[in-house]
């Protein structure tokens, strides 16, 4: 029987999307109709994007599974008219993005390369950087995008400690979790970035008393989620010398307003929402495997825990 599945994103998208996705479905062998509109209670599957207009899911009675096209949930994962499994993006277009993007901004902090890409003034600058085994480097959240970054890190030769909700083992990562281990995992963090999930639980992670505990001139790095960070308090640690500088990809409100002082301030690096997206040629290859699973009784692959969160 032909599978009904419902294009759910902002109609820019449906261009770039059609293709790959109607691609990689034939590939999976799906007998399929994909379109980005169809009678509600004829739809199977939803791929969604949570800016798309559709938020209410009463009205698809026979639907599967709603298939996110981002990596992040915070917009769907509290909808209270979703009752089947919600999964999440997790593709390698996009932790390889996120990867490029993080071991780009550690290594402009590690090298100090601002110091001689801004100071071209005649000034002979001969200070030569540390080697990265000199430089530890934090990751908060260790899922399927800090565990890509810490893999590169480590590769350069960072050494990297990485915190999580639950204990894991991950190769050549000093693994720390819970509040006693976010104070150590912060503790050494000359470098840290931040890689969690906007949940309840990781709204203002980063705060006036998480910040005091990172070595003394931390720079952050934040391409997880803005409400991540208390925003005053990290302009206060700027200011007072705790941090030298944050590179920021990610904002309680995007775009940054225009009169937001983190665009003016001298140790922000604003970054607009950038570090990394879904890819539409591998994407589609996911979400294929997850209609493929749903329709021979497996396992969808990367299903969002609701109580969690993400
Ligand atoms: P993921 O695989 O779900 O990993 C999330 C990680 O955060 C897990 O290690 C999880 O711990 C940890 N975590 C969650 N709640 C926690 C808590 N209360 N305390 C400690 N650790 C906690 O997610 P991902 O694919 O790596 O993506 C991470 C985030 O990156 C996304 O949610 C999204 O917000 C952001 N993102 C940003 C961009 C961008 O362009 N800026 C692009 C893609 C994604 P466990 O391992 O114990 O579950």
């Amino acid at each position: 029987m032909t599978i009904n599945i419902l294009f759910a994103a902002k109609s820019e998208r449906w261009a770039t999307y059609e293709a790959p996705l109607s691609r990689a479905l034939s590939q999976a062998g799906l007998e399929f109709e994909l379109r980005p509109d169809f009678p509600p209670a004829e739809v199977d599957y939803i791929i969604y994007a949570p800016n798309s207009s559709l938020q209410d899911f009463r009205p698809y009675t026979r639907l599967k599974a709603v298939l996110n096209l981002w990596a992040g949930v915070e917009d769907v994962v509290q909808n209270e008219t979703l009752k089947v499994p919600l999964t999440r993006m997790v593709d390698h277009g996009l932790t390889q993005g996120m990867v490029e993007w993080v071991t780009g901004h550690v290594l402009r902090h590690h090298l100090g390369m601002d110091a001689h890409i801004l100071g071209q003034d005649g000034q002979w600058r001969t200070a030569v950087p540390p080697l990265a085994e000199d430089r530890p480097v934090t990751i908060l959240g260790m899922g399927a995008l800090g565990q890509a970054c810490a893999a590169a890190l480590t590769g350069l030769g960072f050494p990297v400690s990485g915190w999580s909700r639950s204990a894991k083992t991950v190769p050549q990562v000093a693994t720390y979790h819970g509040y006693d281990g976010l104070q150590t995992a912060l503790s050494t963090a000359q470098i840290l970035v931040l890689l969690l999930p906007d949940t309840p639980v990781t709204t203002d992670i980063l705060n006036a008393d998480t910040l005091a505990e990172l070595p003394r001139g931390a720079i952050v790095i934040n391409p997880g989620r803005g409400p991540l960070i208390d925003d005053n308090a990290l302009i206060a640690a700027l200011d007072s010398g705790q941090l030298a500088h944050a590179t920021l990809d990610v904002f309680r409100v995007e775009p940054l307003p225009a009169d937001h002082p983190f665009w003016a301030h001298p140790k922000i690096t604003v970054t607009p929402h950038i570090a990394s997206a879904t890819r539409e040629g591998t994407a589609s290859q996911t979400i294929a495997e997850n209609i493929r699973r749903g329709e021979a009784g497996e396992p969808f692959l990367h299903v969002v825990d609701r109580a969690l969160g993400y």
